[in-house]
């Protein structure tokens, strides 16, 4: 099979296919309407077999969340995805490899009605680009820098799933089947909060996707934001999956520091709290409120049923040093 036929087979007529494609595959390069009044939001992540992904893995499972992690970070802005394109560096060509690697690309695309609209295929080490694109009203895309001082942090899902389905499959915990197999799916197939991001928008004050655990990335709102935070981790979501597998102290571990659950992670000033909430209830998306946001620059307060809360993970302090 010729790279042109593999192009033709597999990427130029799969997919969910929309009428703001003007040219899609095939030409020597897309052309697309952006509608009036929007702008265009643009994000793009590389999977690496052996970095991002161990080189046996499951294709569809590969592809599935190559497009999810970039429907995260449309939806972390506010924006709505419209179109993706694909770069892929195979070793050969191996149908049923490609065939259940585009089943895995077309789910989430499907699902929201998002068109592949052009790539490249290139014979090299597994490795794939996606590029995700999408429209956000004017003045209305959620950024990292808006917190401020005694708005409410609040987090959509469960988080720590993904990182104890990791450690799940890299055989570093055991858990009971049923719960195993909802934390690994957790890590495999996540769900990009693309709802609950349009939801958002004009009404938080900073947004940011959750892929390096909860205080990472609370950690990068408050340095854009020039804030602290106070967060109560009693408060954490976590789901009865993972609290039925680790000790309460792990399970708020994994929520803290776990990567990769793609929830998005939000602050909502006092005035848009039930704005937001009534929104999310509309919409049947849980958020829950787990914490404040403080004048003290950079600095993370954790509490534990009101009391100081010592992590022990990072060498045992309480006061985290948003860098
Ligand atoms: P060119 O040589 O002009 O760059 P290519 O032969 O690489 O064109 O690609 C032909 C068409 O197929 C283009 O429209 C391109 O966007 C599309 N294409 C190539 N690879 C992929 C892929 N992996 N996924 C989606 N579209 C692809
Ligand atoms: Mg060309």
């Amino acid at each position: 099979m010729k790279e042109f036929d593999l192009i033709d087979r597999f990427f130029k007529h799969g997919g969910h296919q929309r009428k703001d494609v003007i040219i899609g595959i095939g030409d020597d390069a897309a052309i697309t309407q952006i509608p009036a009044n929007q702008y265009l939001a643009t994000t793009t992540d590389t999977l690496v077999s052996g970095v991002h992904f161990l080189p046996d893995s499951d294709p569809r499972a590969v592809a599935y969340k190559a497009v999810a992690v970039n429907l995260s970070d449309l939806a972390a802005m506010g924006a709505e995805p419209a179109w993706i394109s694909l770069s892929l560096s195979i070793p050969d060509i191996n149908q049923d490899w490609l065939a259940s690697f585009t089943e895995g690309l077309y789910e989430l695309t499907q699902y929201y009605s998002v068109q592949l609209i052009g790539g490249d295929t290139v014979s090299g080490p597994l490795a794939l680009t996606i590029t995700a694109q999408g429209f956000v009203p004017h003045d209305s895309a959620l950024r990292r820098s808006g917190a401020k001082p005694g708005d409410w942090i609040y987090v959509t899902g469960t988080v720590g799933d993904a990182g104890a389905g990791l450690d799940i499959l890299k055989g570093e915990l055991e858990a009971e089947q049923a719960a195993a197999d909802f934390l690994i799916k957790r890590h495999q197939y996540p769900s990009p909060q693309v709802v609950a991001g349009t939801a958002l928008r004009r009404a938080a004050s900073a947004c940011i996707d959750v892929s390096d655990g909860v205080l990472g990335d609370l950690r990068h709102i408050l340095h854009s934001s020039h804030c602290g935070a106070l967060l109560h981790v009693d408060k954490l979501p976590l789901s009865e999956a993972l609290r039925s597998s680790v000790s309460p102290q792990r399970a708020i571990e994994y929520a803290l520091t776990a990567g990769d659950d793609y929830e998005l992670l939000f602050t909502v000033a006092e005035d848009f709290k039930s704005q937001v909430e009534t929104a999310f209830s509309s919409f049947n998306v849980n958020a829950t409120c787990i914490g404040q946001v403080t004048g003290a620059v950079n600095k993370v307060e954790l509490k534990l049923n009101n009391s100081p809360y010592r992590y022990e993970g990072a060498g045992g302090f309480e006061h985290f040093n948003a860098k």
